[in-house]
């Protein structure tokens, strides 16, 4: 007997059919003898519906009326999918965050789990219940309900799967695995057949939400290989696991991430410092900065720029405003309409011409690069936000030719 997490996806439970779809993959699995918990999301878009009803209310609201609010899309689910598990006649009991022990941080809106204490998910196990948690979501050391950010009920699985020790941890979603680019963007994008952690970890950071990156960190770091996969074809998947065969692929992925801004700072002085300065300034508010650019001094001053998350830009522009005098700079420009298009891939590190062979297909796209990132296993641009799709259709074709 094993012991099998499954997660399932909003698009997976998104309505009646499909929730009883779910019930009988999940009960096929209970009936051959194994422990099933099933950690699922909300059903399609009621996370962004909840959002929009609570903007409609108040714009303003606080973190933790928005956590009390976004849970609820968790427990309609795990409800509903109970029922139909009963109604196939299987025993079931569906559990909230806190009831399934999930202990996390205070930062509503995106705590981090700190412990699962699984010990009602092992009681109920031990009675042959099949066990239904609801992703998302735990509570906080003042027994606030708190969630844990978009995407974040794939580490709800793998927090399980971990504390659990689970022999599978299953993610099913709407597509048949992680491709080589999104495949609802890029029709030619391949199905990989297994995946690093560091790959998937990068695509998932990079944009790629087939896998939220928290869940891909956790899952390398103990260790719980993943399987990626469709609920609604019968096709075998995508494993992440730590090392995978060597494939004669140089690059794994394309990935976009449309939640990007730029900033740039004109004119400062060119001395010591300066960096420094506005870097600890952001780092004080908690904005994270990612790609950053310095022009080459000219005429004793230089040039900043760097990317934030849009939801930063307004606390960081009224950092840097308020530091402008401090920092003697003539100006302060950002711009919105900005994507960031990354290619990742461990054979990246033992191959040169890599990064050309990508500035080339943008290049033969006429696409302009704002700004250039990389590390061992990847190269990120930035370019303007009107070019992303063409950007990631012409990279993967460079790299994936479309006749092979
Ligand atoms: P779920 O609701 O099951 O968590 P998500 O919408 O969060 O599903 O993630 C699945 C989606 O991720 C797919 O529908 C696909 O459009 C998108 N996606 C982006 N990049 C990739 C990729 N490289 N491989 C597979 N899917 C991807
Ligand atoms: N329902 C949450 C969201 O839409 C969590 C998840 O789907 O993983 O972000
Ligand atoms: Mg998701």
């Amino acid at each position: 007997m094993s012991l099998i997490v499954q997660k399932f996806g909003g698009s997976s439970v998104a309505n009646a059919e499909r929730v009883f779809n779910v019930a009988r993959i999940i009960t096929e699995k209970y009936a051959e003898g194994n422990d099933v918990v099933v950690v699922v999301s909300a059903q399609g878009d009621t996370t962004d519906d909840l959002i929009e009803k609570a903007n409609e209310i108040n714009p303003d609201h606080s973190k933790r009326e928005m956590d009390v609010l976004l849970s609820a899309g968790e427990q309609i689910s795990i409800s509903l999918l109970a029922m139909a598990i009963e109604k196939l006649g299987f025993p079931v009991v569906s559990l909230l965050g806190w009831q399934a022990g999930f202990r996390t941080g205070s930062a509503y809106g995106n705590a981090r789990i700190k412990r699962v204490i699984p010990d009602r998910i092992r009681k109920e196990l031990d009675k042959r219940n099949i066990v239904v948690v609801a992703g998302f979501q735990g509570i906080n050391r003042y027994d606030d309900v708190t969630t844990l950010g978009r995407g974040g009920s794939d580490t709800s699985a793998v927090a399980i799967a971990s504390v659990m020790h689970a022999d599978l941890c299953q993610i099913y979603t709407d597509v048949e695995g992680v491709y080589t680019a999104d495949p609802r963007k890029v029709p030619n994008a391949k199905k990989l057949e297994e995946i690093s952690y560091d790959e998937m970890l990068e695509l998932a950071t990079l944009g790629a939400q087939v896998l939220n990156n928290r869940s891909v960190e956790m899952a390398k770091k103990y260790n719980i290989e993943l399987e990626v996969l469709s609920s609604m074809t019968k096709k075998p998947g995508t494993i992440v696991k730590e090392a995978v065969k060597m494939e004669k692929m140089l690059i794994s992925g394309v990935a976009k991430d449309n939640d990007v801004a730029r900033i740039s700072i004109i004119g400062v002085p060119d001395r010591p410092g300066l960096a420094f300065k506005v870097f600890s300034k952001l780092a004080a508010k908690d904005i994270n900065v990612d790609i950053i650019l310095q022009s080459i001094g000219r005429k004793d001053t230089k040039d900043i720029s760097f990317t934030v998350t849009k939801g930063k830009l307004k606390d960081a522009l009224s950092v840097l405003n308020d530091y402008c005098k401090i920092l003697n700079a003539a100006n302060i420009v950002y711009d919105e309409n900005v994507a960031k298009v990354s290619i990742v891939g461990a054979g990246m590190e033992s191959h040169a011409g890599i990064a050309a062979e990508m500035f080339e297909a943008l290049y033969e796209a006429q696409i302009n690069i704002q700004m250039i990132a990389t590390s061992e296993i990847k190269i990120s641009v930035l370019i303007d936000a009107g070019d992303a799709d063409k950007a990631v259709t012409a990279i993967h074709n460079k790299f994936f030719p479309v006749d092979q």
